[in-house]
């Protein structure tokens, strides 16, 4: 049983600009502006599936939600479901997006396991109730969801925002730069 109530994860501040930054990496560079917007929306949603607050998911169950088994599977699922999509109503989804998102729904357990508490995540589930430990010092927890704004969660927020926001800002700048020099090759 996952411990109900307590909030041991990355905020989804985290997790969302962490989902954009591998968006803006393997998304094509010939998307329309919509196309572009709806994709990064569907990155920043992949690297927040663990928490999505359902019924015996997310919060509610860490040992299923987080564990890399489950969304494994789950994921299996989705790519099989694309690939049908592929076969039967043409849609294509590009392999270094199909990975991209992988690795964006994976990113979730590997920065849960971050926070400075030290006890990790429990992703082995049901194999194993070992947990991910991999603190880093300035990463706290939110100790209440949702969290009262006090100074700590302000504190939170903002530690996490200076150290993923800078990640995606390097991916959008070099993305841009890669497009441009895409764009002045093809001109004769
Ligand atoms: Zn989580």
């Amino acid at each position: 049983m996952g411990d109900v109530g307590r909030i041991d994860d990355m905020t989804y501040i985290g997790h969302t600009l962490t989902g954009l930054a591998i968006g803006a990496a393997v998304l094509p560079g010939g998307l329309s502006r919509r196309r572009m917007l709806l994709g990064m929306a569907v990155f920043a949603l992949l690297a927040d599936v663990p928490d999505f607050p359902l019924r015996g998911w997310g919060h509610d169950r860490y040992d299923i939600s987080h564990s890399i088994f489950v969304n494994g599977g789950i994921i299996a699922v989705v790519l099989l479901g694309l690939w049908i999509l592929g076969k039967w109503k043409g849609l294509r989804v590009p392999l270094g997006v199909r990975v991209g998102g992988v690795c964006a729904w994976f990113s979730h357990m590997l920065l849960d396991s971050m926070y400075n508490h030290g006890l990790g995540i429990r992703i082995y589930w049901p194999v194993s109730s070992e947990s991910l430990v991999l603190p880093v010092p300035w990463f706290s927890t939110l100790e209440y969801s949702p969290p009262p704004m006090n100074a700590h969660t302000a504190r939170v927020f903002a530690i996490e925002l200076a150290c993923y926001l800078p990640l995606l800002l390097v991916v959008l700048i070099v993305r841009h730069g890669l497009i441009l020099r895409a764009r002045r090759k093809v001109r004769p």
